[in-house]
């Protein structure tokens, strides 16, 4: 009798401590990450072509944005219309609500435009995956974070950055009104699937890592090396491949914000060292095409998305509601 209602006992212990389990939310939360969902963001994005800024293939791939936004139960997507040098152009991006301090929030962001003819599957149909991909999880019902957190599409990267630009600049100096929350900080994806090495090789290199940049010689460039360092350590728990810090932040949208906000790019390469001197042969090329990345760069890139949730838990904090 009493070994039976020992084990009885033993059997109501063990499931209550795994129903009331999640010790760490944001390990649960970075499971929730799917990779097959990340692929299908790029292939989403890359049925537009490379979406070049001015062209049909651009306002189209905005549309479906719009649409991928809202499925994920955001009701507040809006868009940044903005000047570019060639016309009319919009950013466009939705906002997780913070419970505790909304006025707050980080902005996770990525170009949606591209060039080279082909279908920017790379550059960047990778770095807005990345960012789908989390605007998908942290739009789970169950999910919360204390700050806000804002996804942006970036228009116009490839031909000025006028449209990360405008938006620093017109929206600097509302922070902190209802307008516009305080930015803790920026996180940019660009270009997030093939380090293969230098010279580049077939396959993806065994040394591959992510790179993290900040701008040494910004105003910001304390704060934004602590946001840089708020990454690795996240990516050392979270993610596979591993991540180096640089200090030479160049050409992608977050230096828009590099004096204004703590501000990294996150990248397959660096963009000095590797970017410029060709360790993507892709790059801007028609062929930047999904069907020429292997399994292994999909899940490159897909590492990178795992590293920025991860720092999100931390950062922006993540809770899971309890289920009643
Ligand atoms: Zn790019």
């Amino acid at each position: 009798m009493r070994s039976v209602l020992g084990i009885l006992l033993l059997a109501a212990g063990l499931s209550a401590q795994t129903t009331n389990a999640p010790s760490d939310p944001v390990r649960t939360v970075v499971g929730r990450l799917e990779l097959a969902r990340y692929k299908a963001h790029i292939k989403g994005l890359t049925q537009f072509g490379d979406r070049m800024q001015g062209t049909e293939r651009n306002r189209d791939a905005i549309d479906w944005l719009e649409k991928q936004l809202q499925s994920f139960g955001y009701s507040n997507v809006e868009r940044h219309r903005f000047m570019s040098s060639s016309g009319p152009l919009e950013n466009i991006y939705a906002t997780k609500i913070g419970t505790i301090t909304p006025g707050e929030m980080y902005i996770i962001s990525a170009h949606m435009d591209g060039r080279g003819g082909g279908e920017a599957a790379d550059d960047d149909g990778s770095g807005c995956a990345v960012v789908l991909e989390l605007a998908r999880v942290l739009g789970m019902a169950d999910v919360q974070t204390n700050r806000s957190v804002r996804f942006i599409f970036w228009n116009n990267e490839e031909f000025g950055m006028d449209g990360s630009g405008t938006y620093a600049h017109e929206r600097a100096p509302l922070q902190g009104t209802a307008a516009e929350p305080k930015w803790l900080g920026i996180i940019q994806h660009d270009m997030m699937m093939f380090d293969h090495g230098m010279p580049p090789g077939p396959k993806q290199s065994p040394n591959a890592d992510i790179n993290i940049e900040y701008q040494r010689s910004s105003t910001m460039a304390d704060d934004s090396a602590k946001l840089a360092a708020a990454l690795q350590a996240a990516n050392r728990s979270y993610a596979q491949y591993p991540a180096t810090i640089g200090a030479n932040m160049a050409g992608t949208d977050s230096i828009r914000f590099e004096d204004l906000a703590a501000s990294v790019s996150v990248r397959e390469n660096e963009r000095i060292t590797g970017i410029i001197r060709g360790s993507n042969p892709h790059h801007h090329e028609p062929t930047d095409k999904y069907e020429n990345y292997a399994e292994e760069d999909f899940r490159f890139g897909f590492n990178s998305a795992q590293t920025t949730l991860g720092a999100l838990g931390q950062l922006a904090g993540i809770s899971l509601a309890r289920s009643r």
